[in-house]
């Protein structure tokens, strides 16, 4: 990584945080100032520089301005594909008029890497026959969080107060699962939702014939920031995820375009501060002692950012305690009539929040009536949220596995016939099928296993 990335956020955050320039303007000119610290840069899409990168794909670049995103625009011969929007409708209008200069088709469609202000809340620009598309995470995280950062970014200056007046988010024309194809006429473009990185509904776009990939905040040359209540072995997978595409060209939605080595720079990054931040929580450092020893650690390899603490707090929050021996651990069987879905489910989420926990635990999952397979949609939506799958294929459960298994849990099984030892068995049979349910056997599963979680942890001690 080069020294510019903390340069940026440095220059971001003091935009965010300070803004001492432009608030002073409105001040009674005080007694002679010091040097003021250079003005922040205006978050505006600069028009006039939009660079053709492959050959159906132009990106106007951000130059690395702060709160300014790069925007592609993707031209097939039916309809034209743009990539984020700039802030605010004034922006959105800036983005427009760029397009306009690089394609003639009537045709458009509008995608965003995430739904933060400077990605998605220029739309109202946009033509009315504009087509909006949008992973169902992004459909939720709106639903959720509405305008609250746009507030936020709107405080930050007058100038993003008149940005954002009457910013809405669009409502999504097509909404996807989990990846959605569209042919642009002769170029084929995916989309891929990419789970919760550096938002809920971070989505990455690739155009397949010029291997252009668009990758959001997922993977840039700056350093992540890691979103409140993402798993950094999540931030892991996508790197995996981004790479196995084989882009050739990598547009990040800030700073400067890249190859692959992005995400292998991201992934190094994200690995070595988990790895680090799990050593010092085992050797009893706190979480600050963590954040200052790593930050010094790791400036020389990755730069000195700001962002540097916000991962290295994660990694401390999601890496084992150590505080159990081997001796107390417990062996806890799920099993589900199929051994395909929920004791699948079950047992990932059971396996990492007992990690984070501290509790050790050796976690099983197993049929009464195994599957070939385990289910398609339990194994996507696991991979999505960041878990490896416990199993690979369903197994059934055998009198071994029940005769050393501490806490039995049975989702739904018929338990009639089993050498269950006693005084082991739970059965959460009111847990619905996530074939039908993903949702509520999602929320109904994660309920349990918090509670059996803290159960088993205040037994251990
Ligand atoms: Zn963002």
């Amino acid at each position: 990584m080069n020294i510019r990335p903390s340069v940026i956020v440095a220059a971001a955050l003091a935009a965010i945080v300070g803004m001492t320039t432009v608030a002073a303007r409105q001040q009674p000119a005080p007694a002679p100032a010091p040097t003021p610290a250079a003005p922040p840069v205006p978050p505006l899409v600069r028009e006039g520089v939009t660079e053709k990168v492959s050959a159906h794909v132009h990106v106007i670049p951000d130059n690395s301005v702060p709160m300014v995103p790069n925007v592609g625009i993707v031209v097939g011969s039916r309809a034209t594909l743009v990539i984020d929007t700039g802030l605010g409708a004034r922006n959105g209008a800036a983005v427009m008029r760029e397009v306009a200069k690089v394609s003639r088709n009537a045709e458009l469609y509008l995608v965003t890497t995430h739904v933060h202000p400077e990605h998605d809340l220029g739309a109202g620009a946009f033509p009315a026959t504009t087509k909006m598309i949008r992973s169902k995470d992004q459909v939720d995280e709106i639903a959720a969080t509405g305008l609250e950062m746009a507030k936020r970014f709107a405080g930050i200056s007058p100038l993003h107060a008149e940005l954002l007046q009457g910013a809405e988010f669009r409502k999504a024309d097509i909404a996807f699962e989990q990846e959605h194809t569209l042919d642009l006429g002769g170029v084929t473009v995916r989309f891929l939702a990419m789970g919760f990185n550096h938002t809920r509904g971070d989505t990455a776009t690739f155009v397949e014939p010029d291997k252009v990939l668009f990758s959001g905040d997922v993977a840039m040359k700056l350093l992540p920031a890691v979103g409140a209540g993402a798993s950094l072995s999540q931030w892991i997978t996508s790197q995996d995820r981004l790479t196995a595409l084989a882009p050739a060209r990598v547009v990040p939605s800030h700073g400067p375009m890249g190859d692959v080595s992005i995400m292998a720079d991201t992934k190094r990054f994200v690995s070595t501060v988990q790895q680090r931040a799990a050593e010092l929580k085992k050797a009893g450092r706190t979480i600050d002692e963590t954040v200052t020893t790593l930050q010094a650690e790791l400036a020389a390899a990755f730069g000195a950012s700001p962002r540097m603490a916000g991962t290295i707090r994660a990694a401390y929050t999601q890496a084992p305690a150590v505080t159990a021996t081997a001796a107390s651990t417990k062996h806890v069987l799920f099993m589900c009539p199929h051994g395909a879905g929920k004791s699948v489910l079950a047992s990932a989420y059971f396996e990492r929040l007992a990690r984070e926990k501290g509790l050790n635990v050796r976690v099983v999952a197993r049929g009464t009536d195994p599957d070939p397979q385990v289910g398609p949609k339990v194994a996507e939506h696991l991979t999505k949220n960041g878990y490896r799958l416990p199993v690979e294929k369903p197994q059934r459960v055998t009198p071994d596995d029940l005769a050393s298994a501490d806490v039995v849990i049975s989702l739904g099984c018929d338990v009639g016939g089993l050498p269950v030892r006693p005084g082991t068995l739970r059965q959460w049979d009111e847990v619905p099928g996530p074939g039908e349910d993903l949702a509520g056997a999602d929320a109904a599963i994660q309920r349990r296993v918090a509670a059996l979680v803290d159960e088993l942890l205040r037994q251990a001690r």
